[in-house]
């Protein structure tokens, strides 16, 4: 089954051509990075209007890189939430246009369910049951993947996301947007000092909480500047990227360990982070446990992730509904395929 995919929840316009949810045909990324970097962040309306500007270039661009024509598709996919509401609404339009003018049926698509799906695409052995680390820009869970639509939150972010925890700094620390991988670039050169608190929360907690590091990042930044003392930007990288690793790192091992499960694979944005990826590599070594995680064009919002959830989401007859639902819980499994 050939499944056209559809992403414009924040500020990449992608589509992309999947066969059966697992093989790549093309997964074009139009992103707007350059434009919101001018304001530190993603203006909701610009972002609405540059997807208008994409969409129907993307699509065309999708369909001459897979060498196919609109017939050779099977159903059509779009993320319908979480996101921004105008943005989404942009994907939706396009992607009900599409369906209706080519006779196709069509899926409403969980954001959040595109990013597992991301490590489908690239590991053709994975398959559920396992623990998914989900940690984007704007959502941060600890998930019991029991099967492919079948998913148990087991931990959560409290307040800020781990990605927008990384966005934030970098803001403070005046070194550019996105923050995540500019972060993980200078982190590489500085020097990690435990300056920083890695906040665990109740003991057996699998919850997260990092809106009290970036203020502490903020006052450690102020409290320096009134003193007068140097601001070594790569190691307040390295020690503030280190405190958010220290709490992701434990408690995903912890939860592996109490719910006896050996894979844990890694999903969204803050996935790409190289030290991350070589922390757990590390733990894992000589071990039976499995590591996995997609490569960083598939860690950040891409088409080719909702295609392979519109693919999931259709086999098991849990299309959801076509409306944009800007707070979309991960848990929604609301059914109507058109
Ligand atoms: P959501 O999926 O929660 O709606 P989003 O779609 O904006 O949010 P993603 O596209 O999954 O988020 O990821 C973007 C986030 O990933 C940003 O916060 C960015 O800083 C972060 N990120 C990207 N690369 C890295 C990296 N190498 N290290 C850490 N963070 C990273
Ligand atoms: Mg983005
Ligand atoms: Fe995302």
């Amino acid at each position: 089954m050939r499944v056209l995919g559809i992403e414009s929840s924040c500020d990449e316009t992608s589509v992309a051509i999947v066969e059966d949810g697992r093989k790549i045909l093309s997964n074009v990324i139009s992103t707007q990075i350059d434009t919101h970097k001018l304001y530190g962040g993603v203006v909701p309306e610009i972002a609405s209007r540059k997807h208008v500007e994409a969409i129907n270039l993307v699509i065309d661009q999708a369909f001459g890189e897979a060498g196919l024509s609109f017939q050779d598709i099977d159903l059509v996919g779009v993320t319908r939430g979480p996101g921004l509401i105008g943005a989404l609404l942009v994907g939706l339009s396009a992607a009900k246009a599409f369906a209706l003018a080519s006779g196709k049926e069509i899926v409403g698509v969980n954001h959040m369910h595109g990013h597992v799906c991301a490590n489908y695409l690239a590991h053709p052995d994975l398959e559920p049951p396992f623990i998914s680390l989900v940690i984007s820009g704007g959502h941060t869970y600890l998930l019991e993947v029991k099967d492919y639509l079948d998913f148990e939150v087991l931990g959560q972010t409290r307040d800020d996301a781990a990605g927008e925890a990384f966005d934030k700094v970098a803001r403070a620390l005046g070194i550019g947007y996105p923050g995540g991988p500019i972060v993980d670039q200078l982190a590489q050169k500085g020097k990690s000092r435990d300056i920083f608190p890695r906040v665990m929360l109740e003991k057996d907690s699998y919850d997260f909480s990092f809106s009290g590091l970036k203020t502490a990042v903020m006052n450690y930044l102020n409290q320096a500047k009134q003193r007068g003392e140097e601001i070594i930007v790569e190691d307040i990288c390295a020690s503030f990227q280190d405190a958010v690793l220290d709490v992701l790192v434990e408690k995903s091992l912890r939860l592996l360990k109490d719910k006896k499960m050996k894979t844990l694979v890694l999903s969204g944005g803050v996935a790409a982070n190289s030290a991350l990826r070589s922390r757990l590599q590390e733990a894992f070594q000589g071990t039976d446990y499995k590591l996995y995680y997609p490569p960083k064009i598939l860690c950040t919002d891409n088409g080719a992730m909702i295609a392979s959830a519109a693919y999931y989401t259709y086999q098991n007859h849990r299309g959801q509904s076509l409306y944009a639902d800007p707070s979309l819980g991960i848990l929604s499994t609301e059914t109507s395929v058109q």
